[in-house]
């Protein structure tokens, strides 16, 4: 007689993740089970991640009740592959981006008032939940963008941070066509801030240290390039009339103070280069000529719509360097040393 073959059922192949396990530990290329979606959520087929500096707080601890071990990562392109229960409104097999704002809760005040970017339950991909370092996630509805057709996965993904920071605050700074706008840092951010405030048909200053960025930063749409370490910045911003907006996008609050100065009448320093010591200014510095300073967090997944849309219509892309999810690590370490040419993605 012969033998019977059974078909074993097929395994449930698990998925690769980066994670970090305690404050300050590297990272470990692990296994886990593939996540089911609960309601209100859909499970990602993870394409590519960007490493942002941000990441750092999953790294070494820095956000107040991070439970470990984490999967880090808030620059996620992907596509739907399982939705949950109760989800009507997306689709299997559609492109979608996450990005800072990772979820709200829709009830507190903030959310009462539309003001979901400010919510007190706000989650952050990475942080509060596991993010992009990873094969699959999944994300609520709430935290959701989709990805134009003619975006690449590698070029989305740092739009979702990046790209929503620099567009975001920009749009909403109040400067004009054909203002003085400042881009502190040719870097990660800005090398796309200057990308959007030239699209926005702003008068687009480039503040770097050292000559090196000065070509780049005219070819990213910057007519002026201040090289900060042999000139002062200020006084540069002073005689083109001042700036309206200088947005600070390298995390040196040493840097920031140095540029009030060269802010115009009602000019306004904003604030997203993320940094832990305090930035120096004086009432008189403020007073004389009303100038503010003010911080600014990415935005919603609406926001995050939007800033893709945007890239699509004006050609604003990233410049990226690629690694493989297995040297998460090193590319966490090209991100932080400052070297890369301009922002880091995990490609699955
Ligand atoms: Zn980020
Ligand atoms: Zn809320």
């Amino acid at each position: 007689m012969a033998t019977m073959r059974v078909a074993a059922a097929p395994e449930v192949s698990p998925m690769k993740v980066a994670q970090i396990s305690k404050p300050g530990g590297d990272f470990e290329i692990v296994e886990r089970e593939i996540p089911d979606p609960a309601a209100g959520q859909v499970r990602i087929k993870v394409q590519a991640c960007g490493v942002c500096h941000s990441d750092v707080l999953t790294k070494q601890g820095l956000w107040p009740g991070i439970q470990y071990p984490r999967v880090p990562g808030h620059e996620v392109a992907g596509v739907i592959d399982a939705l949950g229960a109760g989800v009507s409104a997306w689709k299997p097999g559609q492109r979608v981006g996450v990005g800072w704002h990772g979820g709200h809760d829709n009830t507190c005040r903030s959310c009462r008032r539309g003001d979901f970017k400010n919510c007190e339950n706000f989650k952050i991909p990475g942080i509060t939940f596991d993010g992009g370092y990873q094969q699959y996630m999944v994300a609520p509805v709430e935290a959701l963008a989709p990805i134009p057709d003619t975006l690449s996965d590698v070029e989305a993904a740092p739009l979702l941070c990046a790209g929503i920071t620099t567009y975001n605050s920009l749009r909403h700074s109040g400067a004009l066509p054909g203002d003085v706008v400042a881009i502190q840092g040719v870097g990660g951010l800005g090398h796309l801030g200057i990308q959007f405030a030239n699209k926005f048909g702003y008068k687009v200053v480039a503040i770097g240290r050292g000559p090196e960025n000065a070509a780049l930063a005219t070819k990213l749409g910057a007519s002026a390039y201040i090289d900060s370490a042999a000139t002062s910045a200020a006084e540069g911003l002073q005689k083109l009339g001042g700036a309206k907006v200088i947005l600070a996008t390298a995390p040196s609050s040493k840097a920031m103070s140095a540029l009030i100065d060269g802010l115009g009448p009602n000019g306004k320093l904003i604030v997203i280069g993320a940094a832990f010591d305090p930035i120096e200014v004086t009432p008189i510095q403020l007073i004389s000529g009303s100038r503010s300073i003010q911080g600014w967090a990415a935005g919603t997944a609406a926001d995050s719509e939007d800033t893709l849309r945007f890239a699509e219509l004006s050609g604003v892309r990233p410049m990226v360097e690629t690694f493989p999810l297995e040297r998460a690590g090193e590319a966490f370490a090209r991100m932080m040393s400052g070297e890369a040419q301009f922002r880091v993605v995990i490609k699955m």
